[in-house]
């Protein structure tokens, strides 16, 4: 048996209003006044006076706005970095500020002005060769874990598959709560199921371990109080689900997600179905996996008066159905960690195409 040896973000700083002391931190991370900071924004907040004039941009500092309405592609990140590269050779740091797509592409960008060749060489565990970039990550969103994972995840043009390695996880992470107070409410839920999924698959998995239990069950029964419990101030509940969601992460770090993440990368393969969505779409129908936990889904989702999208997988073609399948039956650890070492023989591709033609 060989333990993981796993990086974790050696700086945090957590509290409403943090985001402020942004220039303080940055400051001595500065090389000189050519070598620019570049930050990469949610593209929603473009023209939010209220967070964009506390971005302490100086010098040659860059901002570049990044749309979120698809997930992060490799070859995005590759037109990123060749940008930034005629902006500067070595940029002092990426500072990633949004929900998991922009905080990925953050990630992705400094290990690859780092790295030589495209992104997509480095879909894979362990493959980067040279230290990233210094980098920051800012979650304006909570549920992801992105803040504190050792991976990005990125489609290539041959798979849906993150950028896994040591060099991976943020230099820094800001977590100022109050940067999540405009969240629509959908979103919030899906992003929020998102954590609340990552805890109910680690917990339930053959790979738990002391280690993922105490941040698995610290999440879950912070998901519970936020989304099931009595009504919370909103700060209260910015700021749990903020803690949630970095517990979250730090659980599934040491251990795998499940069943719903395997049949969700299928979805958003084919369909484009966004990770939080996905997720909640496939783990509702997932009871004979999770009883207790989709049971426990079903009530926040009526609480929350939140209506799943229907029909998904309806039109689908054969072909595409076996697309979807392939590409869920290939995250062999997930199914590892959910049915055990057997797993093939408890799971294939006629249940997977029955569970598929439910959503
Ligand atoms: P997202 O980053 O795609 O954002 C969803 C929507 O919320 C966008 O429209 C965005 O503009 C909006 N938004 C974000 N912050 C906002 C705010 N403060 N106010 C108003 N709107 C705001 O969503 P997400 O669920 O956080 O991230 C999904 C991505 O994260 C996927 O690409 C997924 O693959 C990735 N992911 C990564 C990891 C990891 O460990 N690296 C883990 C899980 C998911
Ligand atoms: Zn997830």
């Amino acid at each position: 048996m060989k333990y993981k040896n796993f990086p974790m973000v050696p700086r945090v700083v957590f509290g409403r209003g943090s985001f402020d002391q942004l220039h303080e931190i940055l400051l001595p991370r500065r090389k000189n006044s050519e070598a620019p900071f570049i930050y990469l924004i949610d593209d929603v907040f473009e023209d939010n006076q209220w967070l964009m004039s506390r971005v302490p941009v100086m010098f040659r500092d860059q901002i570049i706005f990044i749309p979120t309405e698809e997930e992060p592609k490799t070859e995005q990140v590759d037109q990123l970095v060749a940008y930034i590269r005629t902006i500067h050779e070595a940029p002092s740091g990426v500072i990633g500020i949004g929900g998991g797509t922009v905080m990925d592409m953050a990630k992705a960008v400094a290990i690859m002005l780092n790295n030589k060749g495209k992104a997509e060489d480095y879909q894979g565990w362990d493959l980067v060769k040279r230290p990233a970039v210094y980098h920051v990550g800012i979650p304006t969103l909570s549920g992801t874990g992105a803040e504190v994972s050792r991976t990005t995840v990125l489609t290539g043009p041959e798979k849906k598959l993150g950028i896994n390695s040591d060099f991976t996880p943020f230099d820094q992470v800001v977590l100022d709560p109050e940067l999540t107070k405009d969240v629509p409410k959908n979103q919030w839920f899906f992003t929020g199921m998102d954590c609340y999924i990552h805890c109910i698959e680690s917990l339930n998995g053959h790979y738990l371990n002391a280690f993922s239990e105490s941040y698995g069950e610290k999440s879950l029964d912070l998901c519970k109080q936020v989304f099931l419990g009595e009504a919370l101030k909103e700060e209260e509940a910015q700021d749990k689900l903020m803690m949630a969601s970095w517990h979250g992460g730090m659980s599934i770090a040491y251990s795998q997600v499940g069943v719903a993440h395997a049949m969700s990368y299928g979805l958003s393969y084919l369909l484009g179905t966004k990770h939080g969505l996905g997720n909640c779409v496939v783990f509702d129908q997932l009871e004979e996996y999770y009883p207790e936990g989709v049971k426990m889904f079903r009530k926040m989702k009526e609480k929350h008066e939140i209506e799943l999208p229907a029909g998904l997988c309806s039109n689908l073609t054969d072909e595409e159905f076996n697309t979807m399948i392939e590409v869920s039956l290939g995250m062999e650890p997930l199914w590892d960690n959910a049915l055990g070492s057997d797993w093939k023989q408890k799971i294939g591709p006629e249940k997977l195409r029955e569970l598929y033609e439910k959503m």
